[in-house]
């Protein structure tokens, strides 16, 4: 049986109607960029965040972007972040001037290791951007009080994270900023690119509306020099249909983790991924670790099961960093994740069957590559 690693189609069928519904209103009411249903999803979306504020811009690249634009940081600045992530965490870094400095990551949740972040800081430091990777909250009490101690910004990277809890409390309102990706494969997917910065910063949120609509308060006015990161109108309506499912969509991953998890742990050659203990994981990723990676991927491909390595390359041996400097062996651990990790199908819809197809292939492939 053929198992996707993301099934999109199934997603979205049974909201057709209720799509076509929204697509019709925003052509009616001509509220192409940004207008009435991005400021209803704004509404919607910090609500659920737990949080003041959620300003819609074009991507979850351009609200890191944004939000570090709007802190201020630039040319001269260091933002320190984590290696094993998307290339995009450095990329919103870079395009500000200001330089990417990486720590290694936890070797238990691969999440940023708060006891490398310490001597990273330099007296050029302004931000941190923990990522939560694969929908875990990275430890944020202890990232939180070193940069309250040292007066630097905290900007959550939540684009993997939508609706994960630290404490009980939501990611994204955690710390100064929280940036959302709406890419369509994400927790919450828009029909199309959107991004989110959530804050309870007032003053933040003006400046991010400003910034994302070419520095204008009034209409060909502009304050500052910004730029175009208007969130359409169709993902606004969009995602405010898809927003109501995804807690129920959260919930249906969670639990088939949990099928994952009870299949593979105690395997012999299988590391399962460990969730902290005051944590809300939302699995955006399930990825477990396995020797020969390379060998037990191609096994699941010839059986038609989807997979994927989150991410075969860190960012500091990436060939677009060569120039920071890094060398390999600077981040073990994040290296050696990347040697190791290896993605399972994980979407709501996945139904029983796929998850006991997957769950076979895999101890097959196992032995295989074993014998
Ligand atoms: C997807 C992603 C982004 C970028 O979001 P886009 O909407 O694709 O620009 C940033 N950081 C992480 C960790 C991501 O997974």
């Amino acid at each position: 049986m053929k198992v996707p690693f993301l099934d999109l189609h199934t997603h979205h069928r049974a909201q057709r109607a209720e799509f076509s519904r929204a697509f019709e209103s925003v052509v009616d009411l001509g509220a192409f960029a940004g207008g009435k249903f991005v400021e209803e999803f704004e509404r919607d979306f910090a609500l659920y965040c737990h949080a003041d504020h959620a300003i819609g811009v074009g991507s979850g690249t351009d609200a890191l972007w944004l939000a570090l634009l709007a802190f201020g940081i630039g040319p001269g600045d260091e933002v320190i972040t984590v290696p094993n992530s998307f290339i995009a965490t450095a990329e919103a870094i870079s395009f500000t001037g200001a330089k990417p400095v990486f720590v290694d990551v936890d070797p238990i949740t691969y999440n940023m290791d708060p006891g490398a972040l310490e001597s990273a800081i330099t007296e050029r430091t302004r931000a941190i951007i923990p990522v939560h990777l694969f929908g875990q909250p990275a430890n944020m009490d202890p990232i939180l009080s070193i940069a309250r101690e040292r007066n630097l910004r905290v900007i959550e990277d939540a684009a993997q994270a939508h609706g994960a809890e630290y404490d009980g409390r939501r990611v994204g309102s955690l710390a100064d900023a929280g940036c959302f990706s709406f890419y369509p494969g994400k927790n919450l997917g828009a029909f199309g690119e959107g991004g989110a910065v959530v804050t309870n910063d007032v003053e933040l949120r003006d400046r991010i509306r400003k910034l994302r609509d070419h520095g204008q308060s009034k209409k060909y006015h502009h304050g500052v020099v910004g730029w175009n990161s208007r969130m359409d109108g169709i993902q606004g309506a969009v995602l405010q249909i898809k927003l109501r499912g995804l807690d129920e969509g959260n919930k249906l991953r969670h639990s088939h983790a949990l099928r994952y998890d009870e299949a593979f742990s105690g395997v012999d050659g299988i590391t399962v991924p460990e969730r902290g203990s005051n944590v809300g994981h939302v699995y955006h990723i399930y990825a477990i670790q396995v020797p020969q990676r390379d060998e037990i991927m191609r096994y699941l491909n010839s059986k038609e099961i989807g997979c994927g390595i989150h991410y075969p390359v860190p960012i500091h041996l990436q060939e677009a960093y060569r120039d920071l400097g890094y060398a390999r062996g600077a981040f073990p651990v994040a290296e050696r994740s990347a040697e190791r990790f290896l993605s399972l199908p994980m979407f709501p819809e996945l139904t029983h069957s796929q998850l006991d197809e997957v769950i076979e292939v895999v101890h097959d492939g196992l032995k295989s590559v074993g014998d």
